[in-house]
């Protein structure tokens, strides 16, 4: 084995020792995904590479749907793609029993697909074409009107093609949430969205059918949720009231935590996200104490995001070089960058290497390939001395990243499944240089060059 030469330093040492970040993190290895070994689905697929792992999904939607069916009657769960739109991801929620949640015409068109039928999809987002609307509205899909302006042209495009449309608004509310989102949707407290329903009870191609509101992401305190589900019993029991026309469901949207850490967060995420448990009981508490008649108990319906796909995803893959800055402080060099971590912007990701590295852990910035200054996983975190080769995990990928991932300086790469039977497939293909020119068109002047 050659001995490289590494300039040496000294520091202090606390092995074990609780500091006031609390105790001295564990780096256990994680050398295995539901038993199936990392190494060798690297060597298999390549590095990098995302792994996400079906029991996980299966598992974590059942603990959901649980907690919210043994509190309310009548649940029903929808897929938010924008979470993570992987076919087979998204049909893994499908076979759970969840609707589909969309937010733009690609997503519809990627739904109807896969095979989901109009009257499962939920359409939702401030951007809907003309034809969109048109489309949803003669497949009976559940269109979650954003705006004004959205309103009146589904209107104009019921009554000049004598079609209907079942509508839902989107509302939002003051919950003692900061920053507000008021961007979506219609505003409770200055009684737009009470505007908005009375526009839509008196046109008769808008069938009212729900109430929706999403009222934020990574909400990290469950009564807000029983705020805004009391604001929206509110407005059922006065479209009641006024025009006796019941609600069929009222949609609280997604935004539940996971159980990552926010960066720079004092206390790690599994100690600070509420449970689904606690969700549950601050939104059925709010509806079942409402004024809504018995008989007229709405479905309720969450659109789930990030909490139940976090982690079910990793991505693994390999150490390319350390090196010392210039102030002495360590750095090691993944394969895996923020184009494929676009998550490690807002997290401090739990990393740990695929098995027992000897030597101190030592604080260590963990930078990504990319020849960019905020290629960054992680800045400054007790890390062990892994050396080029050797193979590390990041855990709960799973929401966010490949949708919003990018192709830049690298491909992206392979993602497998780890099915429950403990197999492995890929379920999206690493792309090559073909996938990236097939978009391109060369003008003929520039088709020769002499150099
Ligand atoms: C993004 C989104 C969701 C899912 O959000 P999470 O924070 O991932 O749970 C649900 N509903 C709507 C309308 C969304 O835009």
């Amino acid at each position: 084995m050659n001995q490289q030469f590494e300039r040496p330093t000294i520091k202090k040492l606390n092995p074990g020792m609780p500091s006031k970040h609390g105790m001295a993190p564990s780096f256990k290895p994680l050398s295995a995904i539901d038993g199936v070994d990392v190494e060798s689905m690297l060597a298999q697929y390549g590095s990098p590479l995302y792994i996400y792992s079906e029991q996980t999904i299966r598992r974590t939607v059942k603990q959901f749907k649980q907690a919210f069916q043994m509190r309310y009657p009548k649940v029903q769960l929808a897929w938010s793609y924008k979470t993570n739109y992987l076919s087979a991801v998204c049909r893994i929620f499908h076979q759970e029993g969840s609707l589909a949640e969309v937010v733009s015409g690609f997503e519809y068109q990627k739904a109807i697909d896969m095979g989901v039928s109009g009257e499962h999809i939920l359409f939702n987002g401030p951007d809907k074409s003309e034809a969109d609307l048109e489309l949803a509205a003669r497949n009976g899909s559940f269109i979650h009107i954003d705006h004004f302006d959205e309103l009146f042209t589904l209107a104009q495009i019921c009554e000049k093609k004598n079609i209907e449309a079942n509508v839902a608004i989107r509302v939002n509310m003051d919950i003692g949430i900061y920053p507000r989102w008021d961007r979506f949707g219609f505003n409770y407290e200055n009684g737009e969205a009470w505007e908005a329903l009375n526009r839509i009870m008196l046109n008769p191609k808008l069938n009212l059918v729900g109430l929706h509101t999403h009222i934020g992401t990574y909400m990290m305190t469950a009564d807000a949720y029983r705020i805004a589900a009391l604001k929206l019993t509110d407005l059922a029991v006065n479209v009641d009231k006024k025009y006796g026309h019941a609600i069929k469901y009222i949609d609280m949207g997604g935004g539940f935590a996971s159980k990552n850490t926010l960066r720079g967060a004092y206390l790690s995420g599994e100690d600070t996200t509420p449970s689904f448990d606690e969700y549950a009981e601050a939104i059925t508490t709010a509806i079942i104490s409402s004024q809504i008649k018995p008989a007229n108990m709405p479905l309720l319906i969450l659109e789930t995001g990030r909490a139940l796909i976090d982690d079910a995803g990793y991505i693994a893959g390999t150490v390319l070089a350390n090196k010392r800055l210039s102030d002495g402080n360590r750095a090691t060099i993944l394969d895996v960058g923020v184009n494929l971590l676009f998550t490690a912007f807002w997290y401090d990701h739990k990393i740990q290497p695929t098995r027992y590295i000897a030597g101190n852990p030592e604080e260590t910035t963990l930078y990504g390939p990319l020849c960019m200054n905020i290629d960054v996983i992680r800045y400054s975190m007790q890390f062990p001395p892994l050396k080029r080769g050797d193979h590390f995990v990041i855990s709960r990928v799973g929401a966010y990243n490949n949708t919003q991932w990018m192709q830049f300086i690298t491909l992206r790469p392979n993602v497998v499944l780890i099915d429950t039977n403990g197999q492995t497939g890929v379920i999206r293909k690493a792309e090559n240089l073909d996938s990236i020119t097939m978009h391109e068109e060369v003008p003929e002047h520039l088709k020769n060059f002499n150099l």
